[in-house]
């Protein structure tokens, strides 16, 4: 299996093979800048340059590298429906905000073509159609709704006599005009553009904190203090404890890039309409197509990655004859709690520090589009999408049910954590590469053994809101159920909102 060290994650996906992105050298950074940009995935880096283009000085501040977040483990679908469905939207919100869905979905696939065609970038794009498919009866019901609701959003999708793949379905739709691209080549076009334009990327710069000042933001990194009239939290969740966390569960998706026996590749992109859903394309990496298939995704730090993994894999032979997994990655994604994302101001009353969350598996889309959203409302331009996905809305009713389902999750992992009395296991129990919480002298510790047999300990308790991490043996990581925080073996914050690497304990000699 393909690794590499530019991700949040011990697996490689298949967009690293091009290398990491250049930023050239990182100057002048007293200077006050007009816009903080805090991530530098697709969002992060589509808000500067479209800052730096209408003249702003901006600065992009990134814990890793270029693409070291979700951008770097997408798997690039473009697409003008979402995981909320338009009956969905009708419902929870109105007829009107379908519409205005719709047409986020169709001016980001635009805006994405219109950089391709400016900088010429080589990035693989292609428009494709997308299959929706139903397996039941109760699939075809709520299919036959969503493409009610989808044509009447203004979407291009009709009924269909194939899916594209070789799953047997009951009934299928086809959505015209969806697109597919190579994530990272696309960003680093977006990056050279940015910093030929005068633009700053700042990497391996962990932003620990923000305070305000004579009406700047300071920000805090483990490198530099950063001053600017704006900031934009392009990280998903801002770190730290805020209502976002509570409005936002990670949840960890999973993917194969396999080589098939014969030429029997997906033409288009296809989804199933299973829970957790399934999902197909092609991509041509190096020279050589491969079938991508993803899913299998759950919530962080619940269920068992490897176990995912496996599901995945046996999914896939039960419909292709496969000649290799030459990929095997996860990535993280956050759900909203009513189902559209956070895009906008903080808070109503702070007007110069905005967040753009809460992408689902949507993020090519959102986070295109929060790029203008966000440089509209910085620059004072007026934007149609501005109220509909306002960080500040006020849904009482829409999605509540969630919303106490996910938080009812954190209190119990709260509970279960202080008083579980599980017996856990002696730490010499250990296999190479493997991570397990023990009890130890009467204390709980975060053991893990290294392939070389090194055994480490780190205090379990996440340092953003005390929940009890657990190892995810396919990551080589430690995550958090709570709110997705990640940590390395040696206990490096991957992602998440925590500020704070966990502790490191120095076990006893025996
Ligand atoms: C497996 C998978 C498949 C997906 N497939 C699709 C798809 O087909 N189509 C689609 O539209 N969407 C898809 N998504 C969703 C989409 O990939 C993401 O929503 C999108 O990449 C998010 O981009 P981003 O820039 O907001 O976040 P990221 O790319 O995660 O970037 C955030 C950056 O912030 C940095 N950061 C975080 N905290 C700090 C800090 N404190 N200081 C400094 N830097 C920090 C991180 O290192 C990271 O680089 C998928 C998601 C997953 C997990």
């Amino acid at each position: 299996m393909k690794k590499n060290v530019f991700r949040d994650s011990v697996t490689a996906s298949p967009w690293q093979t091009i290398g990491k992105p250049e930023v050239g050298t990182a100057t002048n950074l007293t200077e006050i800048f007009d816009t903080v940009i805090i991530g530098a995935g697709i969002t992060g880096i589509t808000t500067a340059l479209m800052l730096q283009q209408a003249g702003q000085k901006c600065i992009v501040l990134e814990a890793g590298n270029v693409g070291y977040g979700t951008t770097g483990g997408t798997t690039a679908h473009l697409n003008t429906f979402f995981d909320t469905t338009y009956p969905q939207i009708e419902s929870d919100f109105s007829k009107e905000a379908a519409k205005l869905v719709a047409q986020t979905g169709k001016d980001a696939i635009a805006i994405i073509k219109g950089y391709i065609d400016r900088y010429q970038a080589d990035c693989d794009f292609e428009y494709k159609d997308g299959y929706l498919y139903s397996e039941n009866e109760r699939e075809t019901k709520e299919l036959k709704e969503i493409l009610e609701s989808s044509a009447e959003a203004g979407v291009e999708v009709e009924e269909a006599s194939e899916n594209g793949v070789k799953v047997p379905f009951e009934s299928v739709i086809r959505f015209g005009n969806q697109a597919q691209f190579h994530p990272m080549k696309y960003l680093s076009t977006l990056v050279k553009a940015f910093t030929d334009m005068g633009g700053i990327v700042l990497e391996n710069a962990f932003v620990t904190d923000r305070k305000s000042k004579d009406g700047l933001s300071e920000v805090i990194t483990d490198k530099a203090q950063i001053k600017g009239r704006n900031v934009v939290y392009a990280t998903h969740l801002p770190p730290g404890i805020t209502a976002f966390s509570l409005r936002c569960a990670p949840y960890r998706s999973y993917v194969i890039g396999a080589r098939l026996k014969n030429e029997q590749y997906p033409h288009g992109l296809t989804y199933d309409m299973q829970e957790p859903y399934h999902y197909f394309r092609t991509h041509e990496i190096e020279g050589q197509k491969y079938l991508i298939v993803g899913g299998e995704d759950h919530k962080t730090g619940h269920d068992n990655p490897e176990e995912a993994f496996a599901n995945l894999e046996s999914y896939l032979r039960q419909y292709y004859e496969v000649e290799s997994i030459d990929y095997r990655w996860s990535s993280q994604y956050y759900v909203p709690v009513d189902g559209l994302p956070y895009i906008g101001p903080m808070a109503a009353a702070d007007e110069q520090v905005y967040i753009a969350t809460g992408f689902n598996g949507n993020g090519m889309i959102f986070g295109t589009i929060s790029g203008k959203i966000i440089s509209d409302q910085i620059l004072g331009i007026e934007n149609p999408y501005s109220q509909l996905y306002s960080p500040s809305r006020l849904k009482p009713i829409a999605g509540f049910s969630e919303f106490v389902k996910e938080n009812a999750d954190v209190a119990w992992r709260f509970v279960a954590d202080r008083f579980g009395t599980e017996e856990l296991k002696a730490v010499a129990d250990l296999k190479p590469g493997e991570g397990k919480v023990v009890e130890f002298d009467g204390d709980r510790l975060a053991v893990y053994k290294d392939a070389g047999g090194k055994v480490t300990a780190l205090s379990p308790v996440c340092t953003h809101a005390g929940c009890i991490v657990n190892f995810n043996a396919a990551e080589q990581s430690w995550d958090c159920p709570c709110h997705g925080g990640r940590f390395d073996t040696s206990g490096k914050v991957l992602c998440g909102p925590p500020q704070k690497d966990l502790e490191q304990i120095a076990l006893p000699q025996k």
